[in-house]
């Protein structure tokens, strides 16, 4: 079967890469795995010899049937679904339903198909009540922007709401020959350990993805400048004049450039723009 380019298949062939993936997770026998993209099963079947149950999601309805009759009658539950379109609170509750001894946190596993990988680790960080861990391959640059520092050039949208919610680390590095077909970028393996409690109160999960956007929208600019350009954006009843005071009772200073602000004072920073948006429209 020729891997299909357009579903981002890159399939793992290096079985020491495997093997410290699946070690860096070390699922048990009372846990859940959510694999997405199971592919050929290269991870697969090591996690299933882990854990107790695994539920792999591919797109791809030869893989999905090629797994079906290779794993069959094994602790394996094969979903031939997108990702982006499922829900996954429900499934992982469906899941979890009908393993009642599996504990309620699950793991995420994944050699994310790159073309949507950041739309796939915003949807999970959505889902994170459900989730202990996430252990990714991503493209080598978005693993290093998604665990970046403030005040660096990698530090974006996603660094902020991944660090929010979760302590990031890249794990390893892995060489595109690691893959069949070669990708042409490197990868990495980042791991997401999910915080019992954020590091700061999110008032609005969709307000903070605006503010973000807006924020990070001219990174160039001050975030003054920058949120005033797309305030309309953010929402439609935020006015440009009153940035520089909402700023101002977040403790930011508007001069400030987007990229050296910290999760906590873009957190603050929602609270107000929150409160502010209240009062209008009350
Ligand atoms: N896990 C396998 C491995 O490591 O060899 C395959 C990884 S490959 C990089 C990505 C996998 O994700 C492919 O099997 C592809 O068909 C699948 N995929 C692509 N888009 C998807 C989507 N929207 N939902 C679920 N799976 C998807």
């Amino acid at each position: 079967m020729k891997a299909k380019k357009s579903l981002g298949q890159n399939f793992l062939v290096d079985q020491n890469i495997v093997s410290r993936i699946v070690n860096s997770v070390s699922p048990t026998k009372d846990e859940l795995v959510l694999e997405i993209g199971p592919g050929h099963g290269a991870l697969t079947e090591m996690l299933m010899e882990r854990a107790g149950w695994v539920v792999a999601v591919e797109l791809d309805d030869e893989l999905a049937n090629e797994l079906q009759n290779k794993f069959s009658e094994s602790n394996l539950t094969i979903i031939l679904a997108d990702i982006l379109a499922i829900d996954i609170n429900e499934l992982i509750n469906k899941e979890l339903d009908l393993h009642p001894h599996l504990k309620k946190k699950i793991r995420v596993v994944a050699n994310l198909p790159y073309y949507i990988s950041t739309a796939i680790l915003t949807k999970l960080i959505a889902s994170r009540m459900a989730i202990r861990d996430m252990t990714l391959m991503l493209q080598k640059e978005v693993a290093e922007r998604i665990a970046s520092p403030p005040s660096n050039k990698d530090y974006g949208i996603l660094s902020v709401l991944a660090q929010i919610y979760s302590q990031t680390k890249i794990l390893f590095p892995v060489k595109s020959g690691s893959f069949r077909p070669i990708p042409k970028v490197d990868s990495a393996i980042l791991q997401l350990e999910v915080y019992a409690k954020p590091l700061a109160e999110v008032v609005d999960d969709d307000l903070l993805v605006k503010i973000l956007q807006g924020a990070f929208s001219q990174r160039r600019k001050t975030i003054l400048n920058s949120l005033k350009s797309v305030a309309s954006q953010v929402h439609p009843q935020l006015l440009t004049e009153h940035i520089i005071d909402l700023l101002r009772l977040a403790n930011i200073t508007p001069q400030r450039r987007a990229e050296t602000l910290n999760c906590q004072e873009f957190a603050q920073l929602t609270k107000e723009v929150y409160k502010y948006l209240e009062a209008r429209v009350n």
